[in-house]
C-alpha cells in the first residue's frame, strides 16, 4: 500500500470557537533572529514574499534591534527598502527604543512591536533595566508611533514561566499588561517564552486580563512547543475568545533559553488544527510548507514543525509509521 497524500484534514466545527483567526507570522523576526545560521537579505526578502503569496496578512518583517544585539537581523533597513508591500498585508518591525523607532519610521512602517518583560529577572537580562525601567524605556516609543497612527503591539515575554524566577503569578503579569495598554498599545502579545505553560494557566491568565477590564480583542498568544504545549494552549485560548495567534514558518526560530530545536509553534501546525476545526485563517498550506522547505534548505537544518515533516514523509510515498 503506497501512501495517501497528506492533503488537508477532515474539517470537524466545534462549538465555542472563534469563526476567523488572524495569524501573526513571526518567523522573519522572531524565527531568523534566533536561529544560528545567518540568511542574506535577498533570501529574507524572498521570504516575506513568499509569506505573503502563501495567504499570511501580518508579517513580522524584521528588528530595528542594534546590530551588535541581533546581528541575524542587522539588514533591516535594507530589507524593508527591498520589500514589495503588498495591499492588505501588515508587516510590523521591532522596535526597542526610540533610536529604534527612528530608524524604522525613515523606512515608512505602518506598524511596531515593542518587546517587554513580565518579569524583573529578564528585563535585566535582555533590556538592560528592572521591571519598573522599562516602562520608561518605552512609553516615548509608545506615544511617538501611536500620534503618527501606527499599530503598536505590546509583546509580554515570560508570562507563564521564567527561567531565573520560575512560575510567573498571572497578577504580575496582568499588571504589566495593563501598563502597556495604558501607555498607548492597542495590543498584547502574551508570550510563553520558555514554553512552559499549560492550558488551565493560559485560561487563568486570561480570565486575569478579564477581571482586569481587558477583552480578549486587545490579546494574542505567543506559545512555544518546547514541551509540546503550544498548540494545547493556542485552544485553551481560542476558547476563551482569542482570535489572533503568532506562529513561526516552519518553527522557525528553536527555543532561545534552552537547548531545544523547537521553539515557537509551527505556523503549519497552526493552520492544520484550524483547518480541522473549519476556522478561517486565509492561509494555503501546500505554499506555506513549500516555503519552509526552501527556507530549511537555505538555513541547513530540517523544519521541527510536524506537518513540515508529515508532509514531507508523505511526498517520499512509502514511509511508515511504526
Ligand atoms: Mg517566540
Amino acid at each position: 500500500m503506497t501512501a495517501r497524500d497528506v492533503g488537508l484534514p477532515a474539517r470537524h466545527p466545534a462549538p465555542g470557537l472563534p469563526q476567523r483567526v488572524t495569524i501573526w507570522e513571526v518567523g522573519a523576526r522572531d524565527g531568523l533572529q534566533n536561529e544560528p545560521a545567518v540568511v542574506s537579505v535577498e533570501v529574507k526578502a524572498e521570504f516575506l514574499d513568499r509569506l505573503a503569496s502563501a495567504g499570511l496578512r501580518v508579517i513580522e518583517a524584521t528588528s530595528f534591534a542594534h546590530p551588535a544585539w541581533v546581528p541575524q537581523l542587522a539588514d533591516a533597513t535594507e530589507l524593508l527598502e527591498r520589500l514589495t508591500r503588498r495591499d492588505g498585508v501588515r508587516y510590523p518591525v521591532l522596535v526597542p527604543n526610540e533610536r529604534g523607532l527612528d530608524r524604522a519610521l525613515a523606512t515608512g512602517v505602518t506598524d511596531i512591536a515593542i518587546f517587554a518583560s513580565a518579569t524583573d529577572s529578564f528585563a535585566r537580562r535582555n533590556l538592560n533595566r528592572d521591571l519598573e525601567a522599562q516602562f520608561a524605556m518605552f512609553s516615548p516609543v509608545v506615544r511617538r508611533a501611536a500620534a503618527r497612527g501606527l499599530g503598536v503591539r505590546g509583546y509580554v515575554s515570560m508570562c507563564f514561566g521564567d527561567p531565573w524566577e520560575g512560575a510567573v503569578a498571572v497578577d504580575q503579569v496582568v499588571d504589566v499588561g495593563c501598563r502597556l495598554l495604558d501607555l498607548g498599545c492597542d495590543q498584547l502579545s502574551l508570550g510563553d517564552t520558555i514554553g512552559v505553560a499549560t492550558p488551565g494557566h493560559v485560561v487563568a491568565l486570561l480570565d486575569g486580563f478579564a477581571h482586569a477590564g481587558v477583552g480578549t480583542d486587545a490579546l494574542a498568544v505567543h506559545f512555544h512547543d518546547t514541551y509540546g504545549q503550544a498548540l494545547s494552549n493556542t485552544l485553551a485560548a481560542l476558547r476563551a475568545g482569542v482570535s489572533c495567534v503568532d506562529a513561526s514558518a516552519g518553527g522557525l526560530g528553536g527555543c532561545p533559553y534552552a537547548e531545544s530545536a523547537t521553539g515557537n509553534l509551527a505556523t503549519e501546525d497552526l493552520v492544520w488544527m484550524l483547518d480541522g476545526l473549519g476556522i478561517d485563517h486565509g492561509v494555503n498550506l501546500d505554499a506555506l510548507i513549500q516555503t519552509s522547505l526552501w527556507m530549511a534548505d537555505h538555513l541547513n537544518r530540517p523544519s521541527p514543525s510536524r506537518v513540515v515533516m508529515a508532509h514531507s514523509a508523505g511526498s517520499a510515498g512509502q514511509k511508515r509509521c511504526e
